[in-house]
């Protein structure tokens, strides 16, 4: 490594659609985030290593200013479901190209996949890796209402998992994450015990996967605002939790 060395994964938001706190609502986890002044946009992520910029997802406007002064490298997204792919209606107009890694879905997001500017979308073929200044990202097929990726990090340090969206997690895909030797997970804990849709997975579900992967330290993204209020009134301390908006991991 040169440069700066720096090599860090920042959140810039942890929660799911809606964001916290949402408008109109005076649930536990609205309340905390109104009166300290806080705000969760839909779980998004930015890897800087040295100069470079890559982004997992794209569900904040907040992403775009990340890459002034920096080498933007490469989009990763895990699907095209709008609250991870509409920031790429923005961040797509830029003078110069660079990919932007996807799972296989002819359906995309609005026009990305006919009108793509500078991004050059790329379809993932599962569990094959491709590298991006200098890192290798590994995508696993998730379950959930679209098609879906996970991603595996391997840095010179450190090797973590992005796993958002996902109701559940196929058997070859726990497999080759279990044999991945993981440092940290980043999983979708949308739901609470008491509530589940069966498009995403609860906390105890998250709990359950993290420590099925063998992972060495798991963390909670994708948050709904009553889940986190449930945990919040009913005091609750889980092994793995949930993690704040700009939470940073190094890499
Ligand atoms: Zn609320
Ligand atoms: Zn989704
Ligand atoms: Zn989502």
């Amino acid at each position: 490594m040169g440069g700066r060395q720096v090599s860090k994964i920042t959140f810039i938001g942890t929660s799911d659609t809606a964001g916290i706190p949402v408008y109109g609502c005076n649930c536990a986890a609205c309340k905390m985030y109104r009166q300290s002044g806080r705000r969760n946009s839909p779980s998004c992520a930015y890897i800087e290593f040295d100069e470079n910029i890559i982004f997992i997802d794209s569900g904040s406007d907040a992403l775009l200013q990340i890459r002034e002064g920096r080498k933007f490298i490469a989009q990763f997204l895990t699907h095209f479901h709008a609250d991870h792919a509409y920031g790429l209606l923005r961040l797509r107009h830029m003078t110069v190209s660079a990919p932007c890694y996807h799972p296989k879905d002819d359906k995309g997001f609005a026009d990305l996949l006919t009108r793509e500017h500078g991004l050059k979308f790329i379809e993932n073929v599962p569990f094959k890796s491709v590298t991006a200044a200098g890192l290798e990202f590994t995508p696993v097929p998730l379950i959930h209402t679209r098609p879906t990726h996970g991603y595996i990090i391997k840095t010179p340090n450190k090797t973590i998992a992005y796993l958002t969206d996902c109701s559940g997690i196929e058997k070859r895909s726990l497999d080759f994450l279990r044999k991945a030797d993981l440092d940290a997970v980043f999983i979708d804990a949308s739901y609470d015990t008491e509530y589940n849709e069966g498009k995403h997975l609860d906390f105890v579900q998250a709990n359950e996967l993290i420590e099925l992967m063998g992972a060495r330290d798991g963390f909670l993204i994708h948050q709904n605002h009553y889940s986190l209020s449930y945990i919040i009134n009913n005091k609750l301390k889980l092994k793995y939790a949930y993690i704040p908006e700009n939470f940073e991991y190094d890499l």
